[in-house]
């Protein structure tokens, strides 16, 4: 998986930068129980998921 290209999500609450959660050593995203990654988001300071969007 390169992490690189999953690293930023615009948060879908305040439109902020959101940077991808993962572990110690960058190399394993931190998920939900659903399995949706966990990001960061800068502008409101709290955690959000990703969700896949390409079913519509
Ligand atoms: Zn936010």
């Amino acid at each position: 998986m390169d992490l690189e290209q999953i690293k930023y999500q615009t948060c879908s609450w305040d439109d902020g930068e959101g940077i991808l959660l993962t572990d110690i050593d960058e190399a394993i995203p931190e998920t939900d129980e659903d399995g949706n990654l966990q990001y960061y988001c800068l502008e409101g300071n709290h955690t959000f998921s990703a969700y896949e969007d390409d079913e519509s």
